[in-house]
């Protein structure tokens, strides 16, 4: 069913995915994937990359199977705290739909902009498109006026910073022999890759013990990840398609070519992968599930490993976006012996927690929420999943009556592996001179420059704290 005529213009494409293209050639001169040399383009159709036609050919999709029911902004928890009118979810949807075909429409530009990528408009849409792609689309849609340069360049300046706080806060915490353990070696025959992404090694206390938990179970791993196999998330925020699409596939050919299984740690990855980055209709040749799933899903290999009592009650911080995540979490957890396992029932909304950075009184309200509940719940722990959530929450930890802890610290206390978690005791210091003067020996042995770390700790850990602590 097509509801829309072709737009003008281009036919079979929307205009403003159409102007956004021309911009990226800048109707000049683009480098020729064939040639490897510069060349001027004379239509953009003709010579899109692979990723702006897969770009193209989803939103013309949309664009011919959404009947803008609202059924989508409906479920979407993101609307009411963002302030927008709730009472016709009909006309944000033919806002985004606006937006896809050029036309500015501001209150589906702020819906776009908050969406937290929950998950709950996927399965309510009854013509099988998938909202959270339709607005991801529409952020980049509304960037259409930016020149590709400038978008090149925020992408450029957001992966710098990424790949900079990245650098500086895993030497801070990690000698260079156990950072060797996330360098990309090849393994004999693994049976999965383990995907970290990029930004686990900022806390690199859990990705260290999801190699260790991996290592007890006998599976053979290869790791892959680190700033040279981005998944182009921060490209694409910015609108650079053409980069964030290179990025993107080249991981994706890499991890497909690595092992039958990829395990995605990061959300993020995992969305944009799986999700955005691959083409309609096409097998990618990437079999990619996320590591907390694969953990539950070999619970029977898991579960005679977990032998020590754990005598803890603990609740969970839980996110929606990636399906079934918060429950393979919970199961694990209730497979260890002793622990008491409490469900918070606190509101679950995103995939992690940065993704709530647009509203951030709501993301400060949650929080506050999910603290006072866990508290009032008489719990000893209170548990995430992700690294970006424990970054956010482990330094409340001072003020409250329970530990914050991520929930493989507890798989590892059960089977006796301990990492510490070193991110969470400099942050509760509050103090960027403290934290500095106590990773003296490891700035010095690393080489990193202190005005470096300086910079990184006040922005990369001290300036990630949505909830200000209590005193
Ligand atoms: S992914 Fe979530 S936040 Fe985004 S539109 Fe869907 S329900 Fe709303
Ligand atoms: S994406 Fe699906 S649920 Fe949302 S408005 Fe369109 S048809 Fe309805």
């Amino acid at each position: 069913m097509k509801n829309s005529p072709d737009p003008p213009g281009l036919p079979g494409s929307s205009p403003n995915i159409a102007r956004a293209l021309k911009m990226e050639t800048g109707g000049v001169t683009r480098r020729s994937r064939s040639a490897g040399l510069l060349q001027p383009l004379e239509d953009p159709l003709v010579d899109a990359t692979a990723f702006d036609q897969t770009m193209r050919l989803r939103t013309e999709d949309i664009l011919a199977r959404c009947t803008s029911c609202g059924v989508c902004a409906e479920v979407c928890p993101m609307p009411a705290p963002a302030g927008l009118d709730t009472a016709s979810p009909q006309a944000l949807t033919a806002g985004i739909l606006g937006l896809l075909r050029g036309t500015p429409h501001a209150g589906a530009s702020r819906w776009a902009e908050v969406c937290s990528g929950t998950g709950h408009c996927i399965p309510a849409c009854p013509h099988g498109v998938n909202p959270r792609s339709m607005l991801a689309l529409a952020r980049v849609a509304t960037q259409a006026a930016i020149p590709l340069s400038d978008r090149r360049q925020t992408g450029f300046t957001r992966f710098g910073a990424m790949t900079k706080g990245v650098r500086v806060l895993s030497r801070l915490q990690l000698p260079p022999d156990m950072l060797a353990r996330f360098a990309d070696h090849q393994e004999p025959e693994p049976e999965v890759v383990f995907y970290t992404g990029c930004n686990v090694l900022k806390t690199p206390h859990i990705a260290l013990l999801a190699l260790d938990i991996m290592d007890a179970m006998g599976i053979r791993y290869q790791v892959m990840g680190g700033p040279s196999a981005c998944c182009g998330v921060l490209q694409f925020g910015a609108g650079d398609l053409p980069t964030a699409g290179r990025v993107a596939g080249r991981t994706i050919d890499r991890l497909a070519a690595a092992a039958p299984r990829a395990l995605s740690w990061c959300p993020t990855c995992q969305v944009q992968l799986t999700e955005v980055a691959a083409a309609p209709g096409r097998d990618s040749g990437l079999d990619m599930v996320p590591f907390v799933r694969f953990l539950a899903e070999h619970l029977d290999v898991l579960r005679p490993l977990l032998r020590r009592r754990v005598e803890k009650r603990v609740g969970l911080h839980e996110h929606p976006g990636n399906p079934g995540v918060p429950e393979a979490a919970k199961a694990i957890l209730c497979a260890i012996p002793g622990l008491d396992f409490v469900d918070l029932e606190q509101p679950r909304v995103g995939y992690m927690c940065n993704k709530l950075a647009p509203l951030p009184a709501f993301k400060q309200d949650l929080h506050r929420n999910q603290l006072q509940a866990a508290a009032a719940a008489g719990v000893t722990a209170l548990a995430g999943i992700y690294h970006a959530c424990h970054r956010e929450l482990c330094s409340h930890e001072r003020d409250w009556p329970f530990e914050v802890v991520n929930f493989l610290e507890l798989v590892g206390e059960s089977m006796d592996l301990h990492r510490p978690d070193l991110f969470k005791r400099l942050k509760i210091m509050q103090d960027v001179d403290a934290i500095l003067a106590d990773s003296a020996p490891a700035i010095v042995s690393s080489g990193l420059d202190i005005d470096e770390a300086r910079d990184v700790i006040l922005r990369d850990m001290l300036g990630e704290q949505p909830l200000p602590l209590r005193s």
